[in-house]
């Protein structure tokens, strides 16, 4: 059974130490692939060196590239630039997607109209760059609908997007990102005894559109909630959506696999 995180911060400090022996144990969990998150430009950088670094036949690593909304209020001319550069040589630096990208007013880190218009802004690079892009939807659905809206009929939304991650929204929110060519990512919190909505999400969403992730080091699914969180967890991830689909982790596996090589292009 071979398995792929879709989304760990590998780049992260909690990882500078062990970095080695993460990586070890996630192959000795039958990781195949991992796609490193970022999630700012000093992580976007530190992400490239580590996939192209790190990155082997056994354990291949991938990365996005992208400014989260928390650091909105830092994109500049020379931010937008320094992404389109990395982007226009993204097989060398091993980046697969634009992320993550999007809106966050629970934390509100920067002006929501800064992060709207950044928001845009990298839209227009992922259009360009004809590349996905990793969305990160927080308190802000109607926001960043209406934005999507927009690029969808502009016709400057890819037919298939990319992937909400860590979707945590209603049924007619999924339906909508589907009706987008969206994909679904899910994360530990599947595992939590409280996850009532994720678990009807994720049973009626196709299972040709949905991809596991960890997020890591955050997000650390049961039995190892309230430690970090490492690629090795997400077979916890995979187990329960197997259980909620009610097919084996195998065929679950095999899906989840399938979609992400689909979509980044892998
Ligand atoms: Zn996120
Ligand atoms: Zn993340």
């Amino acid at each position: 059974m071979a398995l792929i995180d879709t989304h760990a911060h590998l780049s992260d400090e909690r990882y500078a130490e062990d970095l080695d022996e993460v990586l070890l144990r996630a192959r000795e969990a039958g990781l195949t692939k991992i796609i490193l998150a970022s999630a700012a430009m000093d992580d976007s950088r530190d992400s490239i060196r580590i996939a192209a670094g790190k990155n082997s036949a056994e354990l291949e690593l991938w990365c996005m590239v992208g400014v989260h909304p928390h650091d909105s209020d830092k994109y500049t001319d020379e931010t937008h630039d320094q992404l389109r550069s990395w982007l226009s040589d993204r097989v060398r630096n091993r980046i697969v997607a634009l992320g993550e990208i999007g809106l966050d007013y629970f934390y509100d880190l920067s002006p929501r109209d800064i992060q709207r218009q950044v928001f845009r802004r990298q839209l227009d690079l992922a259009f360009e760059a004809d590349i996905p892009i990793v969305l990160h939807e927080r308190d802000a659905v109607m926001d960043t609908l209406i934005i999507l809206e927009e690029y969808h009929r502009a016709g400057r939304l890819k037919s298939v997007p990319g992937v909400v991650h860590c979707f945590s929204g209603s049924e007619e929110v999924a339906e909508k990102l589907l009706s987008y060519g969206f994909y679904l990512g899910f994360d530990g919190p599947v595992t939590f005894k409280n996850s009532k909505r994720a678990p009807y999400v994720i049973s009626m969403t196709p299972a040709d559109r949905l991809l596991i992730e960890t997020d890591s080091p955050y997000l650390t699914p049961v039995p190892f909630r309230g430690h970090r969180n490492e690629p090795c967890y997400v077979k916890y991830v995979l187990e329960k959506m197997a259980e909620i689909k009610g097919v084996s982790p195998e065929i679950m596996a095999e899906a989840t696999m399938e979609n992400a090589c689909r979509l980044f292009g892998i």
